[in-house]
């Protein structure tokens, strides 16, 4: 069999480049050196405190140097990090708790009511930051080495689809996805990783990978701050950037004309679709945006746009990471070029399955494939495309209808702070598209301008019936829309649109 033991990376990357800057936050830099003490003391708490091999330890706290510090410890003593998204609700963590058999809760002090509250539905023992900090440290420290088919994290996904599932990231997965990133993004001596996002996403968790394999400095900041983010790209030196749309959206509001310093070399841009005039006004600005796909169960980026595509393939996310496959498929068969249907990805990255949802894991990942339940299509030249979630494909007239393109073109208008578009049952078409829309502070929702400005950039089957607006739009705890819950703001009935 195949030997899948690898050094223990905080301790080897320790070894190798111990002086290196390894975080920056606003209160201090730390060395890999340092953050290696840090992180053997913590292991050290917790093994006195009966954390053992494989215990699922949740975790739930602001993004800080010391949740980096807990994620590798909880590593090097054996045991599995689940870390909690901290704007759930404490039934909805207590669930994930439940569900994973947590042993253990960790949180910082600002959120110790919210994890008393969780704990007090599940059987798990809560202890703060600084209460592990009291215990005595035992004389073992880290565990030297890795096993990459060990679970290394279990990431709940946020349930935009359903209830949500416990996705088993592996060690091997982590390093595969960090080794695809870099193979494609590549790395530079003086690269700077800023991470706002937060680190109980896949997307913040990956960039503490990379931070440890690539030996690269990532700046740490608690919350996301627009001003704050473009200063630490124009004047501290940073080089790359992990954003979502709407991080984005308000980065660009805030910055000057000017742009960004040549050194600023990627803005990777993820977590769900990105609406074509925010790519435009990056490309004006000349913001070097990498589009990438991804799903937790990918441990993060599985496709990305190469910089060299940025403005001739703009819309698309791009190729397969090197050690990635992707493909499009129907009813089991390879759909042709251009022609739509189901993303599904191969590769090392990918979740060996749902923690204790065999079924759920049957259904999802089939001869090696795992079916991301996304619509989308590789160009003649492989370039992929997402459309959207096949669950809320709208079907009109046998027509296709693809809520994202609606709400991205709905986004396109100066008055339309946020949209989100869902299908509605209609006698003569089936099913036809409706929309919400939240109008920026100041402005008027005029659903007839809005309705004209749509019908002038989209073909008729894909005007949405009305327009309705809304203070805001239901997310989740990760800010994602939730498209299902929408139908609880349709009126009982709605005449259809008058045709202005
Ligand atoms: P759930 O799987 O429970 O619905 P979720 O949507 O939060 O939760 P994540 O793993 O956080 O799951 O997000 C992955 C999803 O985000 C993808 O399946 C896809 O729908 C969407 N997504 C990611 N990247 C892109 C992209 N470039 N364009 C469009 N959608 C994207």
């Amino acid at each position: 069999m195949m030997e899948t033991i690898m050094p223990n990376w905080l301790m080897r990357r320790a070894e190798l480049t111990p002086d290196r800057t390894a975080f920056e936050t606003d209160r201090e830099t730390v060395s890999f050196r340092t953050l290696f003490q840090m992180v053997t003391d913590i292991a050290r708490e917790l093994r006195s405190i009966g954390v053992r091999e494989n215990d699922k330890v949740a975790l739930l706290s602001e993004s800080s140097l010391e949740l980096v510090g807990f994620y590798h410890a909880i590593s090097g003593a054996g045991a599995v990090s689940v870390p909690l998204n901290n704007r759930l609700s404490p039934e909805e963590a207590a669930w994930q708790l439940r569900d994973c058999g947590a042993r253990w809760l960790i949180c910082d002090q600002a959120f110790l009511p919210l994890a008393q509250m969780i704990v007090d539905r599940t059987p798990c023992t809560l202890l703060t930051m600084a209460e592990v900090h009291d215990q005595p440290k035992t004389s073992c420290g880290l565990n030297s080495a890795f096993d990459l088919n060990k679970p290394c994290t279990i990431i709940y996904t946020s349930g935009t689809t359903g209830h949500p599932k416990g996705v088993v990231l592996t060690y091997g997965n982590h390093w595969w996805s960090a080794a695809g990133s870099v193979l494609n993004l590549g790395l530079r001596e003086d690269d700077k990783w800023l991470c706002c996002v937060p680190l109980f996403h896949v997307s913040g968790l990956s960039i503490l990978m990379k931070n440890v394999i690539y030996g690269m400095t990532v700046v740490l900041s608690g919350k996301f701050n627009p001003h704050a983010a473009n200063r630490q790209i124009c004047a501290n030196g940073v080089t790359m950037m992990s954003v979502v749309a709407n991080m984005l959206r308000r980065m660009l509001d805030d910055a000057g004309a000017e742009g960004y310093p040549g050194t600023f070399r990627c803005m990777l841009l993820g977590g769900g679709p990105a609406p074509l005039p925010l790519l435009n006004r990056c490309k004006e600005k000349r913001i070097p945006v990498f589009q990438t796909y991804g799903l937790t169960e990918t441990a993060s980026q599985t496709a990305t746009l190469p910089p060299e595509y940025m403005f001739t393939k703009i819309g698309s996310a791009g190729k397969p990471l090197f050690p990635a496959e992707i493909r499009i498929v129907t009813d089991g068969k390879a759909m042709r070029p251009n022609q739509p249907g189901e993303i599904i990805v191969r590769g090392l990255n990918v979740t060996p399955g749902y923690w204790g949802r065999r079924d759920a894991t049957e259904r999802a990942i089939k001869g090696g494939w795992l079916y991301t339940g996304d619509i989308g299509y590789l160009d003649q030249e492989g370039f992929l495309y997402i459309l959207d979630r096949r669950q809320d494909l709208i079907i009109s007239g046998g027509e296709n209808v693809y809520p994202a393109e609606v709400e991205s073109t709905l986004l396109g208008h100066p008055a339309v702070e946020e949209a989100g578009v869902i299908g509605v049952a209609d006698e003569t078409w089936g099913e036809v598209p409706y929309a919400f829309v939240v109008i920026k502070k100041g402005l008027v929702f005029s659903e007839k301008e809005l309705l004209n400005y749509c019908r002038r950039r989209l073909a008729g089957y894909k005007l949405p019936v009305r327009i309705q607006p809304l203070e805001r739009l239901p997310r989740n705890a990760s800010r994602k829309l939730l498209r299902r819950k929408l139908v609880d703001f349709l009126p009982k009935t709605f005449a259809p649109r008058n045709d202005f």
